[in-house]
């Protein structure tokens, strides 16, 4: 267990798509260093809450504060905290006409004008962080998916973010691969890094996280260290949902 000062704030968060609501007052506190697990059945708004933290979803109420920076309700300020949250996704997203290198120099060079000689040499680093520096030269589509998830990673982290979030880093890839993605974020939390992984990989989840959060229906049902999660669930949605996942 961390404690560190408050890295997210999330104040009974509300988001509607139409007149349907997908998320019904959530609010969590993550400490800076905290491991954070988000998991529940599909569709209980996991992805929609990832990414209205990060402000690529404007929410319809409710506070958000990134290390003490309040993110506007419409996301009009989220160019002051770019920096701050980094995110992977299931997809990789990487750019595909870019090569590895320029895939992770892009958001330094444009959006911090960082010069290219400095962020060439962090990307390498990344890259090396990363184990894929021989692929700094190829393209997304010539990696594989392991190869290409942990590219996006070294991606985010070339931003030097105070916070990662991921949103189901592994469940787009074949299984042989998802350990060396999983290595990887389990060396950033060693490392003392901020991290929300919404994943249904349990063993990540009973390693990595200082707590698992679960969620169903847009609200937090319930929340606890690992060991007690998994051991003693105590809503019948949760329990029911790990005899599903395992
Ligand atoms: P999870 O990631 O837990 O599977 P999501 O956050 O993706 O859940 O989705 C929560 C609910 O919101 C689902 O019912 C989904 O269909 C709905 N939803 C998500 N994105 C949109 C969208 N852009 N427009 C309309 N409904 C959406
Ligand atoms: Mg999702």
């Amino acid at each position: 267990m961390t404690s560190g000062s408050t890295m997210i704030s999330l104040d009974k968060i509300h988001k509607s798509y139409g007149s349907v609501e997908v998320l019904k007052g959530v609010s969590i506190g993550i400490r800076a260093g905290e491991r954070v697990v988000l998991c529940g059945p599909s569709g209980s708004g996991k992805s929609t809450l990832i990414r209205c933290i990060n402000g690529l979803e404007p929410r319809s109420s409710g506070k958000i504060l990134v290390n003490g920076h309040e993110l506007h309700p419409n996301c009009e300020n989220i160019a002051d905290l770019k920096g701050e949250v980094g995110m992977v996704f299931q997809q990789f997203n990487l750019f595909p006409h870019l090569t590895v290198l320029q895939n992770l120099m892009l958001a330094p060079r444009i959006v911090r004008g960082t010069a290219h000689e400095a962020v060439q040499a962090q990307a390498m680093r990344l890259l090396e962080r990363v184990k894929i520096a021989d692929k700094a030269h190829a393209y997304p589509g010539q990696l594989s998916g392991g190869q290409q998830q942990r590219v996006a990673i070294a991606r985010a982290l070339c931003m030097q973010p105070k916070v990662m979030l991921f949103d189901e880093p592994t469940s787009a890839l074949d299984p042989e691969m998802v350990k060396e993605v999983l290595d990887v974020m389990i060396d950033l939390a060693r490392e003392g890094m901020t991290m929300i992984v919404v994943t249904h990989e349990m063993g990540f989840a009973r390693t990595v996280a200082d707590r698992v959060i679960f969620m169903d229906g847009g609200v937090i049902l319930e929340e606890d260290a690992p060991a007690s999660f998994f051991t003693r669930p105590k809503h019948p949605r949760t329990k029911e949902f790990l005899r599903q996942v395992y």
